[in-house]
């Protein structure tokens, strides 16, 4: 079939390669610029499919060699060849092979005072040169010699020759030895002086692409380190960087813009980054001191000398044309091993050492004796309490609010803390844990005694911490008028002689003006727990927000609107610092590195703060005057992930914007690039009322800068290239106190007080709720793990019993303590379990809650991205944690291990994470059938089972949770995720649905909150949600009592909340993938990156198009003869009798007229 199809096609073809008849070879010709007239990709690729290259090359063969050259021949041949070939990924190949090369250079040579003949050749040399090896093979053979005698300085004679000419050098400098040849024949300057040429002569724009071509001439030759090297010599950066000033304010001139911005950026010399050692600031001795690594040197040059970019490309020439790129990376991830995805029991440790672990479930043993005495002994309080317990959580089902809990006080709270005699008025309550944490871990554990034998030595220095340090509370110049009408009425001004205020006073005063009006949230708390945090610097400060308390704005904010050309300006500005040093300050104002600087700044000069929780700002470099670029700290113990920054910032003026560069990113894209904003808290704004983060900054983008890792510190691939987060800022108040971050700060010491705040709040008849510390941190502070479950009904033995037997939900957060988002969805979990919203006590009936809201507190309180103080990610330690490295994974797990032992294994298990470069709410979970799948092996399902019930939490979330989104979740075992908690849970626990829940930092694709900014509302209720969703899921899947059902179906109207949200969703909701789009504009500028593609195409089709339509108009046309075109009718019956029926995948020939091209065919004169 496929034969008789081509037949017609190829009776053409090989006619055209073995007639010498020269009418015939016209016709053909005719035909076939017919067939491909109407020109699309398609179309062409099926005749080379069938040997179209091939039998042209071989007519240009024969042609050629006729005397005198006949161009009514060559000329149509020409064009079809530079068509065909540029989409034949194998033609250079095929030139080779036919030996036309050494033709299509002589042909040129000859037709060089020929501007029509020459330019067809020249089309045709370029499409030969987008082969690397040809391309090569041309340039030795004088290829670029000749196109430089063609390439003019500006003239408006033969622009289409010139153009050509241009086209074709631009392709032979692909090849780096072209390019090196290039370059050592002084063609880089003389390129440098056209392009000066056309660009002060062409005023009217008239021959943009020219221009262009000569860029693109210059874009290549800089791919070599030789080529850049000479750009910068012969004062490229200075040549472009001018001339694209003047193209700035005309918006076609965009693609010259761009061209000539990647080759500035990638001609800028390339720098280290201007620390003296990439590694942490911040470095912990680990217990039994291993991988302890050297530390790193920096470097005294000033410049690069090699560029990493080329490293080791330089000689090589890439050639694709014999390699089927088929990208199969990202399956290739995917286990296939069936045996590796089976749920398999084994143990880490010895089985006895789970025993230990009945101590953190001791509601499985509790008898309730003296629960009635306690309830006694609560009554009164009960009373003063009724209207808080009761209020109902804000998301389900209505927005009631919660008071404020600071009134309430139980009795015991003060006696284990131990008072703070500094402190008035203020008591942490009663951690029932202080008392667990002694019993549960045996004194004569020896992997724990090595672990607090390190921590002795010298990281903390104060044991008690209640003993510790006066806190600071963001130390408030003296000097700030405002601040001292505030808080220091004449009589009481007392300032320290250091010149700040006494701290102390200062937060006393402060405490003072709380209004007390951010929910579930208490300063007192806040700075109670901040004091026994235990940081390797040490932290004596408190960030305000954290104190203070943020409140959700009363609306959502749609993603920032990205302006035209916004990066590309930023990087002419980062440019200009090269260009116009001027105006460039280039003064370091704050380097955790060197405490002097940290003081306050010179004048007029921001000062820059991050010694506070989760604070990470290593240093700040101003830059010009309302400029600075910023530095991140790298996670402790490491040299990379800097993603996470806060940071505080003072001494601003108002109404100016402040630009500030983070430049040392490494995610090769960012949400940054899509609409999002960082977040900014005003302390002034705070004071007025307003006490909240805000997004953010505007001009925002994230790009490639050309500051590289040094070698030894990169780590291999990883973090060999730095990545700019620009923005700027206006600041709302002058003389502030400001804190910005990458997303809603969430310390330790928040969630430490959350917890506080919310013992207090429970109703403890009805809820269940125990802290239990699940270990110590490497950093010694506790890791704290709830156990929340509804109170039996009764002390009878059904009532104990159903109380006992309820299946375990099992919740973990912010392993990754740069995803501050997982921990406002686990403070909205939290709020809803212990509320007394009606669903919430139906759920807690159903379930037992065991929770650890934050398995990373160390990484959180240094200001990590995304590893513990041993520099490992504890998210990739489930499957062999080590107790001394990893103590809260471990215990974890172990916990998990017990539950197993006595066939307790949680229901459901998630780990809440955030995502930093999707969009929407979603689960990570485990099939074994999706996976292999996707991999694409075959599934024999009698082997191979499966329930499929791992699919219905997500379902269910997908109606209740309008920031939830099924489309993105995914179900794939990844080889790469064999020791995350996901994978090991499902695996070694054999936990059905055991996921990981991924919470965007951005906004949604879908949905209620499509194109708006997500804040800690929507996290907070996507948290409530989740246990909506757990609710449905235990109506759905497990047998349960009529009453139950009952009270379920009274309280949630599921019917109708689920269609109402399907339809919802279904009027925006589309299949669309929820990766981003190509961004704007590149991020990136590697050597190998060109705009290569259908676009080059188009504009050589269109080059040849335009060409022919205008080529009766001019005079350079000096007569060409054609044949005849009086047989072609027959031929084009013969193609036609051969066609396949219309409707076929062939190509119908069409209606088209024939001989478009007839301008040529006919004699003009
Ligand atoms: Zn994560």
């Amino acid at each position: 079939m496929a034969e008789q199809e081509a037949s017609g096609l190829q009776v053409l073809l090989s006619t055209l390669q073995s007639s010498c008849d020269k009418d015939v070879i016209l016709n053909i010709l005719s035909v076939l610029t017919d067939l491909l007239s109407l020109g699309t990709g398609r179309r062409i690729h099926y005749v080379v499919s069938k040997g179209g290259s091939e039998a042209l090359l071989q007519a240009l063969a024969t042609a050629a060699r006729t005397e005198p050259p006949d161009h009514g021949t060559l000329l149509p041949l020409l064009r079809l060849l530079a068509r065909v070939g540029q989409r034949d990924r194998k033609f250079g190949l095929k030139v080779q092979k036919a030996e036309v090369t050494d033709i299509i250079l002589s042909l040129t040579r000859r037709d060089l005072g020929h501007h029509l003949h020459l330019t067809h050749c020249l089309w045709v040399l370029r499409v030969c040169a987008s082969n690397v090896t040809t391309g090569t093979m041309l340039g030795i053979n004088g290829a670029m010699e000749l196109l430089f005698k063609v390439i003019t300085p500006y003239s408006k004679r033969h622009v289409r020759t010139v153009r050509a000419a241009i086209g074709a050098l631009a392709a032979l400098l692909k090849s780096k030895s072209n390019s090196r040849r290039a370059v050592n024949r002084g063609y880089l300057g003389e390129l440098l002086r056209l392009y000066q040429d056309w660009h002060r002569n062409d005023v009217s724009n008239n021959y943009i692409y020219i221009r262009r071509g000569l860029l693109l001439c210059l874009k290549y030759i800089t791919n070599i380190q030789l080529g850049r090297e000479t750009f910068f010599g012969s004062r490229g950066m200075e040549i472009l960087f001018t001339s694209v000033q003047d193209c700035l304010s005309c918006k076609n001139l965009d693609p010259i813009i761009n061209t000539a911005t990647h080759i500035l950026r990638k001609c800028y010399p390339k720098e280290h980054l201007p620390v003296v050692n990439v590694r942490s600031s911040y470095s912990f001795p680990l217990p039994g001191n291993v991988n302890a690594e050297p530390p790193c040197e920096g470097s005294e040059d000033k410049w690069l000398n090699g560029d990493s970019e080329s490293e080791g490309e330089e000689e090589t020439e890439k050639d694709w044309d014999n390699e089927d790129v088929e990208s199969k990376e990202e399956d290739c991830d995917l286990e296939t091993d069936v045996n590796k995805m089976r749920s398999r029991s084994v143990l880490d440790r010895p089985e006895q050492e789970l025993e230990k672990y009945e101590a953190l479930c001791a509601e499985l043993s509790q008898n309730f004796q003296e629960f009635e005495l306690e309830s006694e002994e609560k009554k009164s309080l009960e009373d003063r309490t009724e209207n808080l317990s009761s209020a109902p959580s804000h998301f389900i089902p209505s927005a009631t609010s919660v008071k404020h809990p600071n009134c309430r006080w139980r009795n015991q709270s003060v006696t284990e803390m131990g008072p703070d005699p500094e402190e008035r008025g203020f008591k942490v309550p009663l951690q029932s844990w202080r008392k667990k944490e002694e019993c549960i871990w045996d004194k004569n554990d020896e992997k724990r005694d090595i672990a607090e034998e390190t921590q002795d030595k010298g990281f903390c220095e104060e044991e008690d911490p209640a003993r510790s340090h006066v806190f600071a509370l963001c130390s408030l110049p003296k000097d700030a008028a405002w601040y001292k009408k505030m808080f220091y009425p004449p009589c009481e001004g007392n300032p320290s002689p250091g010149g700040r205020t006494e701290s102390s006073d200062v937060a006393r005063n402060l405490l003072e003006k709380h209004q007390g009006d951010v929910q579930f949230h208490s300063p007192h708390f806040y700075a109670a727990r901040a004091r026994c945090v235990k940081s390797i610097p040490g932290y004596r400060e408190l960030a305000f927000p954290d104190f203070w308390g943020h409140q959700p704005p009363p609306y959502s904010k749609p993603l920032l609107e990205r302006k035209h050309g916004v990066q590309r300006d930023k990087v002419l500005d980062d440019i200009r610092r090269l260009i116009q040093p001027g105006d460039v300050i280039g003064r370091t104002v704050f380097d955790l590195d060197d405490p002097s600087l940290s003081s306050p700044a010179a004048p007029g000069c921001l000062t820059f703060s991050s010694k506070f929780e989760s604070g990470n700002l290593r240093k700040a470099i101003q830059a010009r005057e309302f400029e600075y670029d910023l530095i991140m700290n790298a996670d402790v113990n490491s040299n990379q992930h800097h993603q996470w920054f806060y940071f505080e910032v003072r001494d601003m003026k108002s109404a100016v914007p402040y630009r500030f560069n983070i430049i040392n990113c490494e995610k090769f894209n960012s949400q940054f690039n899509y609409g999002m904003q960082l977040v900014m808290y005003s302390v002034r704004e705070a004071l007025q009322g307003r006490p909240r983060w805000i997004r953010a900054g505007q001009e925002i983008c994230y790009y490639k800068n050309h500051y590289r890792c040094r070698a030894a510190a990169g780590g291999g691939v990883r973090g060999r290239f730095y990545y700019t987060l620009t923005f700027s800022i206006k600041f709302p108040h002058k003389d502030d106190v400001c804190y910005l971050a990458y997303h809603y700060p969430y310390t330790f010491s928040t969630m430490m007080s959350h917890l506080d705040i919310l013992e207090q709040n429970r109703n403890p008849k009805k809820v269940y709720w125990r802290q239990q510390t699940l270990c110590q941190t490497l950093g010694g502070n506790p890791c704290p793990l709830l156990t929340i479950t509804a109170m039996p009904e009764s002390k009878n033995r059904d009532d104990l019993e159903q109380f006992c037997s309820r299946p375990y939900v099992f919740l973990t957060a912010r392993v990754h303590p740069g995803e501050s988002n997982s921990s406002w969805v686990m403070k909205g979990t939290l709020e809803f379990l212990v509320s007394s919203d009606p669903i919430a006590e139906l759920l807690r009936k159903c379930f037992i809650f065991k929770i650890v809201p934050m398995l990373n507190p160390d990484g959180v309180i240094h200001g990590n991205l995304r590893c513990s103080l041993s520099g490992d990610d504890l998210n990739r330690q489930w499957l062999t944690p080590s107790p001394q490295l990893h103590p809260t994974i471990y215990h974890a797990k172990g916990l998990l291990y017990y539950l197993r032992s006595i066939g307790r294994a949680p229901l459901v298990f998630c780990d809440y994470h955030g995502h930093s470069q999707k969009k929407n709410v979603f689960l990570y979970g485990c099939s074994i059938k999706e996976t292999l799948w996707q991999a694409g092996c075959m599934v024999d399902t009698a082997v191979v089972t499966e329930d499929v019930g791992y699919r219905t939490l997500p379902k269910i979330l997908d109606k209740v949770a309008p920031a939830f989104v099924m489309n993105s979740c995914s179900f794939l075992v990844e080889k790469s995720r064999a020791s995350t908690a996901r994978v090991v849970v499902w695996k070694e626990m054999g936990v059905l649905r055991s996921y990981t829940m991924e919470s965007t930092y951005c906004s949604c694709s879908h949905g209620l909150y499509r194109g708006l900014q997500l804040g800690t509302k929507e996290l907070e209720e996507m948290g409530s949600k989740f246990c909506l969703g757990l609710l449905i899921l235990h109506l759905k899947s497990l047998p349960c009592s009529k009453e139950l059902m009952a009270q379920a179906a009274l309280l949630l109207d599921l019917e109708e909340e689920i269609t109402d949200r399907a339809q919802r969703r279904c009027s925006n909701s589309s299949l669309e993938s929820d990766d981003e789009p190509p961004c704007a504009e590149e991020i990136d500028y590697d050597t190998a990156s060109s705009s290569d593609g259908e676009e080059e195409f188009l504009e050589l089709d269109q080059e040849i198009q335009e060409c022919l339509s205008c080529v009766e108009g001019e005079t350079e046309d000096e007569g060409v003869t054609t044949g005849q075109t009086c047989s072609s009718r027959a031929l084009r019956e013969l193609y036609i009798s051969s066609q396949p029926a219309p409707n076929s995948t062939a190509l119908p020939l069409g209606s088209t007229a024939l001989g478009l091209y007839s301008g040529f065919q006919r004699s003009p004169v």
